[in-house]
């Protein structure tokens, strides 16, 4: 048995004891679920929200236009300017780079959210 359990919500009475996943007060039987009272340590675990150049908010599968020329190894022309990549996926981010995708004639490649823009 813990001895830190928490107070009766209803009528603050410290004889409240655990019955399974509930606490019980034994003074005004009021019941209830201490997991209620984590609610906010949820919130934390909120979508990470990836947006491009201007802010738009990016989402799996979407299509993305590259707003800059990028350097590419291994690839002379690199990715142009105006360039459209289809189904992008969002990633955790890899040095910053938080969009897996298969760039025409290049690939699969990884670009930063903040050098495309939604099509
Ligand atoms: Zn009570």
């Amino acid at each position: 048995m813990s001895d830190s359990l928490p107070l009766c919500p209803e009528c603050s009475s410290e004889h409240a004891y655990e019955m399974g996943a509930l606490l019980v007060c034994p003074m005004c039987g009021h019941e209830w679920s201490p997991e209620n009272a984590g609610d906010q340590a949820d919130s934390a675990d909120a979508e990470r929200v990836v947006k491009d150049a201007v802010g738009n908010v990016l989402a799996d599968g979407d299509t993305v236009v590259v707003t800059t020329t990028i350097k590419v190894k291994g690839s002379p022309a690199g990715i142009k300017a105006g360039t459209k990549v289809r189904g992008i996926r969002l990633i955790a981010p890899v040095n910053g780079h938080d969009i897996d995708c298969k760039v025409p004639g290049i690939g699969a490649m990884l670009l930063k959210s903040s050098l495309v823009k939604k099509a």
